[in-house]
């Protein structure tokens, strides 16, 4: 998995887009009011320190038209594909399912293949 080398960009985006996506599926069901403000507050600051300039600015303009979503697991994890659907568009790259989200980055397949 890892080269020794310092992240390009892809990696980078990879490993990000995994720290996001598994945190927002660990996020509480209902979030009470200090995590919901602890958590978009932290979204804000990802955006604006993330080490790839032109990327953090673009999702901090994407986050300024579709503000996080934050009250609930579900929202937050839908509020989060949307923005990497974003990225995705942006790049030319598919779009993924956001209702399967939860098999992607919390349960895994129902066959058992990620156990
Ligand atoms: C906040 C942010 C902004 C970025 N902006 C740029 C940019 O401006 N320019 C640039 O070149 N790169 C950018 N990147 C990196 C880019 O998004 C990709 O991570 C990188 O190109 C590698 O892409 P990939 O095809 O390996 O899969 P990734 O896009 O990294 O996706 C990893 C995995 O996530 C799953 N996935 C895909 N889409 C979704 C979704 N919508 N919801 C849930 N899961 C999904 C898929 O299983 C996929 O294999 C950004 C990354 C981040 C975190």
């Amino acid at each position: 998995m890892h080269s020794g080398c310092p992240l390009n960009r892809r990696e980078l985006g990879r490993a990000s887009w995994a720290f996001l996506h598994t945190m927002a599926a660990f996020y509480p069901e209902e979030a009470t009011p200090e995590k919901q403000k602890e958590m978009e507050e932290f979204m804000w600051t990802f955006a604006s320190v993330y080490p790839c300039g032109y990327c953090g600015d673009t999702t901090w303009q994407e986050m300024m038209r579709h503000p996080p979503q934050v009250k609930t697991r579900s929202e937050f994890t839908q509020w989060m594909c949307e923005l990497h659907n974003e990225v995705n568009d942006r790049l030319g790259k598919e779009q993924f399912d956001c209702s399967k989200v939860e098999e992607r980055w919390r349960t895994g397949p129902p066959d058992g293949s990620c156990k």
